[in-house]
Order: C-alpha cells, then structure tokens, then sequence
C-alpha cells in the first residue's frame, strides 16, 4: 500500500486509500450492513489507476518498457485513464485501443491526457484483425520501443489489488468483511482482492458479477466455453468473451449475471437514493447483489467494490433519450420510471 503523505511528489501518489462507504436507504429491505468501497475518489476516477500503474512499475523494473517508449493497451477507457496519468508523469506516449461500443466521454477524457485512439468495431471476433485486442496487437509490433501491457493476462493487474485493495478493505472492515462482491471484466479485481480476502479468512464469500452475453458464469459452473453465451451487450467493462488468465476462477465462489436494462436502472437509482454518482457497472454490481440478498444473513458484512465514476456515462444511463431508446425507461416520467421495474 502507498503511504497517506500530506503533500504528494505528484498524481500518482494519490492513487488508492478510497472510502468505504455505509449504504442506507437502497439497502433498506437487505437483512445486514452493507458497504462499499467507492473507487472513484482514485485520481482517474476509476479503480483502474492502481494496476495501470503497477504494471508501468512491472514493465520499467523488467526493462519491458524504457525512456522515450509509448504504452500501447487495449481498454474499455479506464485502465487507458490509469496509463494516462502515469505516462505523462513518466514522460511515455499512450496509444489506447477501445471498441465503439465505449462511451464519448471515456474517449474525450483520453483525449485530454494526451492518449492516441483507435476505435475498433465491438461486434467482431476477438481473433479478426480489426477487433481491439487485434489492433494494439499489430501497432505493438509496428512501433519500436512500445510496450504492450495486455491487461487481460498482465499478473500486475491482479497483484495491485492484492498488494492495495484487499488490505484496504480488510482493514476497513476490521476484518469484519463476510461477502465480496464486484464486477468481473479482465478479472484482476475479483482476483487479486478475492486472494488476499481468502488468505485472511477462507470462509469469505467471493461473487462475481457477470453480464449477459459473456462466457465466465457458464464457465464457471461447467468447465465449458460456450461460444452461444456470446452476443453483444451494452453494459461497459463486465463481462467477456475471452477467458482471461487474471480471472482466477477457483477464489470466486459464484457469479451472477445482471441484464443491460437492470444495471442501468441500479445505477440511477444509487444516485438518486445514495449521492454515489457511480459508472455504469457499478449500478450492475448492485443490481446482482441484490438478486442474490436471500442469501445472506443479519450478522453478514458485504462489501461490493464500485468501480468508476457516473461522469463517464452522462449522455448513457444519465440521459433520459437513451434509456427510453433501448426500452428501459418504462413510463414518460423519468424520476418515477426509474423505479418501475417492466
Ligand atoms: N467496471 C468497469 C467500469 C471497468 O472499466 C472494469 C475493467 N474492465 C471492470 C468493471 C472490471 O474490472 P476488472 O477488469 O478488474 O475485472
């Protein structure tokens, strides 16, 4: 864990340290306390700026990435947000690939830290050439001196939340904590923080959230990749269609899958009942814990982690027009809509 200073030698210092945070009236029919760590108070508004940082502090102790270099990664925006802040404190260029499916804001906000983009299309195969990973795949070897981090299997990912996440949260709850529960996209955070939670107490209860149209529940549940659990989703940085190696899928006790229409209305609805101005996972990390609240009992302390900021999403779920476009406002009053479940 970074020390609390009382003044920082610069941005990246004040990565991690977020505030754990009592939710009142949205949990008011849930049978025990539940609480969250709010990662949006990390500097790129986002939990992301803890492993981006680790794996440019992997790459530059393994000589992976040197003076004058340019980072190159395939991001949902966030983990680019986390990059951004540390090449420009570390004097690299960032070029960032992201599907089109990644909201405006996430691109002008990259934009703003000086990152190059490339929008590829979301709705092609991990394998073909123009697909995300593909592209920052052949820009990687196209450009000399780069370093691509590739998140997805990068062991600096998960270790960040080993190393600071999970302490955090244990010291928090003055190991209190019975039940994580967090969104799953690469899958660092659910395994780092999970590893480190397990250590401690191995009854602590470990549940993923998932999304429909990703491979992980029935993966995990089977041992099967099903290629027809595949389809395109709207909900961003959940979810995959790749089984990336930093999900370790034996300290996650259980995945819950949360529908694009759910999540959204969750996310509304912690603004509106918790002033937690959350991303749009975070509505859906909610809404799966909330299926899965009959399972828990009055002397249990959850914890689910919220992942980024509700600034990215101002013209997605924030935006009237675009949920009643997708059918998931459900009456013409915007305010009482959201609570009408269809
Ligand atoms: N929510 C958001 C908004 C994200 O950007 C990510 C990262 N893809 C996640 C959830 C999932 O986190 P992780 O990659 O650590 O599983």
């Amino acid at each position: 864990m970074r020390p609390i200073k009382k003044v920082y030698d610069n941005i990246l210092e004040t990565i991690g340290h977020t505030p754990m945070i009592r939710l009142n009236e949205i949990v008011k029919d849930f049978p025990c306390e539940v609480l969250a760590k709010v990662e949006y108070f990390n500097p790129g508004n986002s939990v992301k700026d803890r492993m981006a940082l680790q794996m440019i502090e992997n790459a530059e102790k393994e000589g992976k990435l040197k003076p004058g270099g340019t980072i190159i990664e395939c991001t949902s925006g966030n983990t680019g947000m986390g990059l951004a802040l540390a090449a420009i404190v570390k004097g690299y260029k960032l070029i960032c690939t992201l599907s089109d499916k990644q909201s405006k804001e996430k691109m002008d906000v990259l934009r703003a830290m000086g990152a190059e983009l490339y929008v590829c299309p979301t709705n092609v195969p991990p394998e073909h050439p123009d697909s995300y990973y593909s592209v920052a795949d052949r820009l990687h070897k196209e450009i000399p001196n780069s370093y691509y981090p590739y998140q997805y299997d990068n062991p600096g990912n998960a270790q960040a939340h080993y190393d600071s996440t999970g302490p955090e949260i244990w010291e928090q709850t003055e190991g209190r904590i019975t039940h994580f529960v967090v969104g799953v996209g690469t899958g660092g955070t659910i395994s780092g923080v999970g590893k480190y939670l397990k250590e401690k107490n191995p009854d602590i209860q470990i549940w993923g959230i998932d999304s429909y149209g990703s491979v992980f529940k029935k993966y995990h549940e089977t041992g099967e990749f099903d290629e027809k659990e595949i389809y395109s989703y709207i909900t961003e940085g959940i979810g995959e269609d790749i089984l990336p190696k930093n999900v370790d899928f034996d300290v996650i006790d259980y995945f819950e899958k949360v529908s694009d229409k759910d999540g959204a209305l969750a996310t509304r609805e912690l603004a509106k009942k918790e002033g937690l101005f959350l991303g749009y996972s975070c509505g859906s990390a909610f809404q799966g814990l909330r299926q899965l609240k009959d399972r828990l009992k009055p002397e249990d302390v959850v914890v689910v982690l919220f992942h980024d900021h509700g600034s990215r999403y101002v013209g997605k779920v924030f935006n009237d027009d675009w949920m009643r476009d997708r059918g998931f406002l459900t009456t013409e009053n915007s305010t009482a809509g959201d609570l009408v479940r269809a």
